[in-house]
């Protein structure tokens, strides 16, 4: 795991990172829990990444390792923190003498991405990701992770889906559960005349009317 940075290390803003598992991890299973951990960051700050099969074109290579393992500590992970304002690959390093399970490989590869992207570690006694300790009881994408991300690359460049409002059970017949609402609002559009549109319910029925 890294040190703590003092300084912000931070890919240039903007970067579309290429990610690649090194062939050598082949175990379909780890190979999802690694991408899911790391997947997970474009959902909490503006770095943007895609999977590459090119080892050497990764801008982040991840590779299995064997790393130091004692009576008192773990070395789950190791990875290279980027260059203030330089684009050159850094080796994410998972540690396979680790018998992982599913749920700490999800973990620490969000923690590695983590710190390939630049984080530190989180504070002591802050319930986080990026704490030092690997804690299966906390989830990734807590508050000080979020913030860290969001400091050095700003806010998703996704936009996610929101949540999906309640909608009628399909064939169910009407739902007394869901209001409908009526909006009517006058737009322009290029050709003579006004159109009325009439958006009804839960926005599946829209009427288009001349007025
Ligand atoms: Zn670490």
């Amino acid at each position: 795991m890294a040190s703590q940075a003092s300084l912000v290390y931070q890919w240039p803003v903007g970067s579309d990172l290429a990610v690649c598992v090194h062939s050598s991890i082949t175990d379909a299973e780890a190979v999802a829990e690694i991408r899911a951990g790391v997947n997970l960051w474009p959902t909490y700050c503006g770095i943007a990444l895609h999977w590459t099969t090119d080892a050497d074109q990764a801008d982040v290579l991840i590779v299995p390792d064997h790393l130091p393992i004692s009576a008192v500590s773990k070395e789950l992970g190791l990875t290279d923190e980027p260059v203030p304002g330089q684009k050159r690959q850094l080796l994410m390093r998972i540690n396979y003498d680790e018998d992982w399970t599913p749920a700490e490989l999800f973990r620490v590869a969000f923690h590695e991405f983590g710190h390939a992207l630049g984080l530190g570690h989180s504070p002591d006694g802050v319930r986080s990701g990026m704490s030092a300790y690997l804690d299966v009881t906390v989830d990734p994408g807590q508050p000080w992770e979020v913030g860290q991300g969001q400091l050095r690359y700003g806010p998703p460049l996704i936009v996610q889906a929101a949540a999906p409002s309640p909608t009628p059970t399909q064939g169910a017949g009407p739902s007394p559960t869901v209001p409908s609402a009526t909006a009517i609002f006058t737009v322009s559009i290029p050709a003579p005349g006004d159109y009325r549109i009439t958006v009804t319910g839960t926005a599946t029925s829209v009427e288009l009317t001349r007025v």
